[in-house]
């Protein structure tokens, strides 16, 4: 750890932003482990449910593949499950949801019920191109779901799972014509950001560098007591 956890009592409820292939389940994964608290990553929860071949998987697939937005219903449930089952207490990073202004007044309404509220945004910048380059590059165990990318974090044998030993897919929706879709999407739900910065609880964070360094500008901004927004 490059610095101390700060001993703060807070309700860590963190929303983390960016487009897609920001590197935001990477850092989430490394932010839920600082605070010892859960990410939960909508993204991965859907793609768990089509894994075991469940009926909501099977009706996500299609629009997952294509690039595009699963209805608010579906993910608002599978968030109030996790805030039900008291896996987070203490907080969350929140990874690939909200991803729509009405996914972001459910979550707050949701955390109302409960006594809470979101602690901080935190918008993860990357240019488009970048994006795009990332997304084309990045491979996924079929089995376990790690990530890795062929030039920035190879495996250490081509195609398989360091930690599993399972195969390495690209995901269908990682595809260059799907990635420019992705973005599209992710473009058009832009008063999100909006929405977080009205309430004084975004904070902006270049994305661009070496991931410890992303990491360490994320955490500070996590961190941050909240007098100094
Ligand atoms: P991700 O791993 O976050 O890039 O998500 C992969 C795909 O899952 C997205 O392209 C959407 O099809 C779907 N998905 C994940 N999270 C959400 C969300 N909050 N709202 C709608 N669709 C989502």
């Amino acid at each position: 750890m490059p610095f101390a956890v700060p001993k703060v009592d807070r309700d860590r409820l963190v929303v983390l932003l960016g487009p897609p292939g920001a590197g935001k389940g990477t850092q989430a994964k490394r932010l839920a482990q600082r605070y010892g608290i859960p990410q939960l990553s909508t993204g991965d929860m859907l793609r768990d449910a089509r894994a075991k071949g469940s009926e909501l998987g099977k009706r996500v697939a299609a629009v997952m593949d294509a690039g595009h937005l699963v209805s608010d219903d579906i993910v608002i449930a599978l968030i109030e499950e996790k805030l039900a089952d008291g896996s987070t207490k203490g907080g969350a990073i929140f990874d690939g949801f909200p991803r729509t202004v009405a996914q972001a007044e459910a979550l707050d309404a949701m955390l109302t019920r409960h006594g809470r509220h979101v602690d901080r945004a935190v918008l993860m910048y990357v240019p488009d191109d970048e994006v795009v380059r990332r997304n084309s590059g990045r491979r996924m165990c079929s089995k376990c779901q790690r990530t890795y990318h062929v030039e920035f974090s190879p495996p250490k044998v081509a195609d398989v799972c360091d930690a599993c030993g399972g195969e390495l897919i690209q995901r269908a929706d990682d595809r260059p014509e799907k990635i420019r879709a992705r973005l599209e999407v992710y473009h058009r739900e832009a008063p999100l950001v909006g929405y977080y910065e009205g309430k004084k609880l975004l904070r902006r964070v270049d994305g661009i560098g070496l991931l410890d360094d992303v990491y360490d500008r994320l955490a500070r901004a996590v961190d941050g007591n909240g007098d100094d927004r």
